[in-house]
């Protein structure tokens, strides 16, 4: 294709509120114009783009037995109120009605809308396994779009979803698609890891979620490099180990106008790991104390799954009161007399630690676990820092990253298929229910994250398989007659063995092509002058190597080069 006939309207600058690297690039590009707020045009260049990436999904997807289909993006309200998601989903759902005043919203996923169908059609065990999968639009009224089309209200979602006869069907396949996931990442040139997490609103007992590892990333990861990661929210921790020394003899000291630990820990002249912190928090309305290290913060979610309640939060001054007897800022675990107290495991092994003395101005020091305190539960309930001990290997430490959640997938059991009476007839003729799993891959959003994790400072640098276009071509002058007839030759050969070949025809100046071929990254250039003509010579270059110097090939050389690095 030549780049006089596409509209490709690369940009010197990027509008001031593109507000992340990739978002940046794909405006200057050429791929992308922004028409409102989360709502993103594609032109010729990102659509070229998003079609590789949905080709190497599509590969995967039928590989292990996926079947394409279409469904509509418009759906009746009454399937959303019988999975309750109507009143779940929130301000998130954009909500429209018909002329005959009928409720619908536009897609934000779509389990109700495949499940109706499934049921409607599958009645019997021979006709499960099934795995239907769609590249639809999603409509998501973000609370805050941004980073361009890495998090828009209107996106490209691969979503499949799967149904089988029992729980072990349906964990066999989950385990097929996280590796038909991987491949995905591997074949898009990604560097990724897989976590497992939260389902949210999708709801179900399992879920992975597939990570980019980029410095922009919106989750912030812990990583150990025996193959352990988490989200550093749910990252587990293990007990720290502690130094053996004397026990000695509980004091009292005179702390006034103490405030945080770190003051304290100045002021006692001891390591903030000496203390133990003393939290009242309000559990579902009823109090517990939770004691962690000094230098450790409690991690509420894991506290909350831990009691099995819907929501903590931590106490007011009244309470506070009412269970140490002093104002905030002075509570200990020593003298607590019918408290619920809950211990993460590093606080236990402290050997004579400093603590709140319950008692207005005055520390404890010298407090020893079941010499002076009790508790009545130790469990992990800290947030995991970079640089602790890996949960999985017990040597490394955890490095934190930062990451890009481009896909999500769900065993959902039968979370839908209850609440939409899915069922299925099994060989002895009784009715069962459909399990179930769902799958989710973020084809746009992983656009806008291959950018993120490749480029430098001239612009993007697109992995061989995602490119746009594989090879560019650079007549320096394509006018001039022998230039034109080399440039046409290898255009067409490249492109007659299956390249994705673009020739920048434009009469413009080198340096402004080559500022455009930086730019829009494709990872191989041809550059065919004047100069080098003479001995018969064509400069090549590779986009990765970008202050690097170009190589001269003979034109016949070239094209041969050029196939082998694409094993054509
Ligand atoms: P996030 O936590 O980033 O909002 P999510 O958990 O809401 O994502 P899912 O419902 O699991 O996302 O959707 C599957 C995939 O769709 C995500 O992994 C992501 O790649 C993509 N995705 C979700 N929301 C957006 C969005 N607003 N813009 C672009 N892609 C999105
Ligand atoms: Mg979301």
């Amino acid at each position: 294709m030549f780049f006089s006939k596409l509209l490709i309207p690369t940009l010197r600058k990027s509008p001031s509120d593109a507000d992340i690297i990739s978002a940046k690039l794909m405006i200057r590009s050429g791929m992308i114009r922004k028409l409102a707020s989360g709502l993103y045009e594609f032109l010729p260049l990102g659509l070229r783009v998003i079609r590789k990436v949905e080709n190497i999904i599509r590969h995967e997807m039928s590989i292990i037995g996926g079947q394409e289909v279409i469904l509509p993006l418009i759906l009746p309200k009454n399937l959303w109120i019988e999975t309750g998601r109507w009143d779940v989903y929130g301000k998130e759902l954009f909500r429209l009605k018909d002329r005959k005043k009928s409720e619908f919203c536009l897609a934000p996923t779509a389990e109700e809308v495949v499940v109706d169908l499934v049921k409607k059609d599958i009645k019997s065990y021979r006709q499960l396994p099934i795995m239907l999968y769609q590249f639809g639009t999603k409509f998501r009224d973000e609370v805050r779009p941004r980073f361009g089309v890495m998090r828009s209200r209107e996106f490209l979602m691969k979503d499949a979803y799967s149904f089988h006869s029992d729980e072990l069907d349906l964990e066999r396949y989950y385990q097929v698609m996280f590796d038909a996931y991987k491949s995905i990442c591997v074949k898009c040139g990604l560097k990724f890891c897989v976590v497992e997490s939260e389902s949210g609103p999708i709801g179900g007992s399992l879920s992975h979620e597939f990570m980019i590892l980029a410095d922009n990333g919106e989750t912030e990861l812990a990583w150990c490099k025996c193959g352990y990661s988490a989200t550093s929210e749910n990252a587990e921790c293990l007990k720290a180990d502690n130094c053996k020394e004397e026990l000695n003899t509980i004091e009292e000291v005179f702390t006034p106008n103490a405030g945080a630990i770190e003051y304290i820990a100045k002021f006692l002249n001891l390591p903030t790991k000496k203390f133990v912190k003393t939290m009242i928090y309000i559990a579902d309305g009823d109090p517990v104390v939770v004691l962690v290290r000094g230098d450790h913060e409690v991690n509420e979610t894991k506290l909350q799954t831990l009691l099995e309640v819907r929501k903590v939060m931590l106490a007011d001054e009244q309470t506070v009161i009412s269970i140490t007897n002093a104002p905030i800022g002075f509570a200990g675990p020593v003298g607590l007399k019918n408290a619920n107290i809950i211990a993460d495991l590093s606080v236990v092994g402290i050997l004579n630690a400093v603590s709140g003395a319950n008692k207005k101005d005055y520390h404890v020091k010298n407090i020893n676990y079941k010499r002076d305190y009790d508790v009545n539960e130790i469990a992990d309930i800290r947030k995991s820092v970079p640089g602790d001990i890996c949960p999985r290997c017990e040597k490394e430490k955890l490095k934190f990253l930062r990451g890009i959640e481009i896909g999500h997938i769900f065993k959902l059991g039968t979370r839908y298929s209850k609440s939409m009476n899915a069922t299925y007839l099994d060989s002895n003729g009784s009715e069962n229910l459909i399990f179930m799993g769902c799958y989710g891959l973020g084809v746009t959003r992983i656009v806008s994250a291959a950018i993120e994790q490749s480029h430098d400072d001239g612009g993007i640098i697109w992995p061989d398989n995602i490119t746009p276009f594989e090879v560019l071509i650079i007549p320096l002058d394509y006018h001039d007659n022998k230039i034109r007839k080399v440039t046409d030759k290898i255009y067409r050969e490249l492109s007659s063995k299956g390249l994705d070949v673009l020739v920048d025809d434009r009469d413009e100046r080198p340096g402004v092509k080559f500022k455009d071929a930086d730019l829009i990254g494709i990872p191989y250039r041809i550059t065919i002058g004047k100069k080098n003509l003479v001995d018969g010579n064509v400069e090549f270059k590779v986009r990765k190597n970008y202050k690097g110097n170009v190589e001269l090939f003979k034109f016949g050389e070239i094209i041969s080069k050029v196939l082998k690095i694409f094993k054509k």
